[in-house]
């Protein structure tokens, strides 16, 4: 997420010192007074349905009174009853209850608070809510289930280096009318089989199908704040790095956000159609920041516990958003959890990504990925492992990227990788290794040993991390591109603006190529399959469909970009040499050659070696050659067959037999092999 964030010192980004003191225990002194708050983890938080009565109970120790709203009406009119809530000092909760199942009904809280009422506040449990997120519905969630989903089952993963993430934004997606779909910008969408582009393409779930991909990563589609789903033919369109309900789907999402149940039935039908195309489904989540201030549902209902402040009691804002919530502090902490939990539990969400995950402690994001581990073990959780500013809480406390090898189950975006490869992220015009720029070939190769210990690798040579963080393949995530920044298409015409689209779709090759081969879990951004892009456009989070939505059309244009993608993804599969599950087998396995790259800059070679990983191909050899220059690369004795080559791929019939000296092409990626 980079919503609102300007471009940040490297310092801040990449070990975030502090710049503001803090108290021993990681804390700013204003925050000190919530250390010893009582909590209160139970399961009837805010909202539980009974037999023959619905109970309420907030959790809001200093309140001096809480009132509870019932309405008929998620959005209109006044409360038909407002009743006074008990307070339960131990826990520091209010309780009220009313005879009967209130389903059908609408609530609020309101909090009395140094002797001024807030404004209502739906809580910060309500796992159903009206129209925009302000009041919270009452539900019988036995009516939200589609046909089928007691057995409903997204795919086992038995190493998180076998995951291959697709991201993509409901509206980005369906939208365009070339997508054939009919619930454009829905979670109804991805449950649509058969559709098409005019060109006869497949779109949809059935071009997800065809691609190969086994996750999509959706972008957050919890409730957020900015768009109006009272007023849906605007067509708004955001990321949604804007949270307002963490519980509930997202209202435009939806064919009817005014009726609390259908959102949640028709993401659930989602998830469905997904899991049984074989694809599981991870949701981003947003913990760190809420979209408002003082008017956020946390602040309206326990005022100043669940976000961090600094010594003068000012929001800290480490999410460039306003400001950052307080992981550290038990409720809080324990809200995570739960709420992540609620999400495997009740809609079956296959994974979870941490939005600026070192916002979090560590000790954190450890209980998620256990808690998370015993209701499903083949869940993925990975995040950024950075922040977008300064925090209270002290770095080595934090969820960073160079911290991953103290979290267990947790994976981290590699921005090594990402920015060796085709230029730094702020920088338009800056190119990488697959366009040209000399002086990144080491920090390509730590991207492609995943950040572990390799003797070949000279960790004080990279660009962005000078040491091998990752104690495991499966504790990093590569890519090139996400919604973040320019799309790779664009970032390649600006930084490579004299060529044609074909040779920039050779460089698109060649970055992907390294992602898809290296050690990790390769992650992509939707459409770069078939070259889209986003008009120059680098912060696309509230730019209108015409910037954002896909173009299908680019597929039948881009036919044989689609192909080549496929084509990876397919040796990826196919071959677990690419997908070793530990850093002691790629010390092993993974040989590079001797190159110099001053010499020969841009040039990188490398030989999976003796069946890696329990590969049926005894030795690989992966060249990849980011010149605009051919070279010549001498190839061990015997035979090899190449399988990639001059922008082809074929592991069935192979591109040929090679031996002696092979000399590569400018700008790409050959791998051959022998048995
Ligand atoms: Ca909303």
């Amino acid at each position: 997420m980079r919503k609102t964030m300007t471009v940040l010192s490297a310092a801040i980004l990449l070990t975030g010192i502090g710049v503001q003191s803090t108290s021993a225990f990681g804390r700013s002194k204003y925050d000190m007074q919530f250390a010893d708050y009582p909590v209160y983890n139970g399961n009837d938080l805010e909202l539980k349905v009974g037999n023959d009565s619905t109970h309420f109970r907030l959790w809001s120790p200093k309140a001096q009174e809480v009132i509870l709203h019932l309405y008929e009406s998620g959005r209109n009119g006044s409360p038909f009853k407002s009743i006074p809530m008990s307070f339960h000092p131990d826990n520091g909760t209010w309780t009220a209850d009313e005879e009967g199942k209130l389903y059908g009904k609408f609530y609020t809280f309101q909090v009395k608070h140094d002797g001024k009422w807030l404004a209502e506040t739906p809580g910060v449990w309500a796992k159903a809510v009206g129209a925009n997120g302000k009041r919270a519905a009452i539900i019988d969630f036995a009516n939200t289930d589609p046909e089928g989903w007691t057995d409903d089952k997204g795919p086992e993963v038995d190493h998180f280096t076998d995951v291959i993430i697709y991201e993509m934004h409901h509206r980005d997606f369906s939208m365009s009318p070339t997508s054939g779909i009919a619930n454009k910008g829905k979670f109804l969408a991805l449950t649509e089989k058969g559709t098409s582009s005019p060109d006869g393409e497949k779109t949809g779930i059935d071009h997800l199908k065809e691609l190969g991909i086994t996750h999509v990563h959706i972008l957050p589609s919890y409730d957020y704040n900015s768009v109006d789903e009272t007023n849906l033919q605007d067509n708004t369109y955001n990321w949604g790095y804007d949270p307002q309900n963490y519980n509930a789907p997202e209202g435009s999402y939806s064919t009817n956000p005014s009726d609390p149940a259908v959102r949640i039935r028709e993401m659930k039908e989602m998830v469905k159609a997904l899991h049984d195309a074989g694809i599981g489904v991870i949701m981003d989540v947003v913990y760190n920041h809420t979209a408002e201030n003082d008017g956020s549902n946390f602040e309206l209902t326990a005022p100043g516990y669940y976000h961090r402040h600094w010594d003068d009691g000012s929001y800290s804002d480490a999410s460039g958003c306003g400001n950052e919530t307080a992981s550290d502090l038990q409720q809080m902490r324990d809200y995570i959890i739960n709420s992540v939990k609620y999400w495997a539990d009740e809609y079956h969400i296959d994974g979870f990504r941490f939005d600026l995950m070192a916002i979090h402690d560590i000790e954190t994001m450890n209980q998620v990925a256990a808690e998370l581990k015993k209701i499903n073990p083949s869940i993925f959780v990975y995040g950024e492992g950075w922040t977008a500013g300064d925090s209270p809480l002290p770095a080595d406390q934090r969820a960073l990227k160079e911290n991953v090898a103290r979290m267990t189950d947790i994976a981290v975006f590699s921005d090594d990788l990402r920015d060796a490869v085709k230029g730094h992220y702020s920088n338009a015009e800056d190119r990488g290794f697959a366009t040209g720029k000399p002086g990144n070939e080491e920090t390509v190769k730590i991207g492609i040993v995943a950040a572990t210990p390799h003797p070949q690798v000279d960790y004080s040579k990279g660009n962005n991390s000078k040491f091998a963080y990752a104690s495991s393949p499966e504790m990093i995530v590569n890519y090139v591109s996400c919604h973040d920044d320019l799309t790779l298409t664009d970032k390649l015409r600006k930084s490579m603006p004299d060529v044609s689209d074909k040779e920039r779709m050779a460089a698109a090759k060649l970055a992907q190529t390294i992602v898809f081969t290296s050690q990790g879990t390769p992650f992509m951004f939707a459409g770069e399959e078939i070259f889209r892009d986003k008009k120059g456009v680098h912060n696309s989070y509230k730019s209108p469909d015409s910037i954002n939505a896909i173009d299908w059309h680019l597929k039948a244009l881009n036919r044989d970009q689609m192909d080549y993608y496929k084509g990876l993804i397919a040796l990826r599969k196919a071959h677990p040499a690419f997908r070793m599950t530990n850093a002691e087998d790629i010390a092993r396995h993974l040989v590079f050659d001797k190159i110099d790259s001053e010499k020969t800059p841009n040039l990188i070679s490398y030989t999976l070696k003796d069946h890696a990983n329990g590969d049926s191909w005894k030795e690989i050899k992966v060249i990849f050659n980011g010149s605009d220059k051919a070279k010549v690369v001498k190839l061990p004795k015997g035979t090899w067959t190449a399988v990639v080559k001059d922008g082809s791929i074929d592991t069935e019939e192979g591109l040929g037999s090679f031996s002696g000296n092979l000399t590569v092409e400018p700008v790409s990626a050959t791998i051959l092999y022998r048995q």
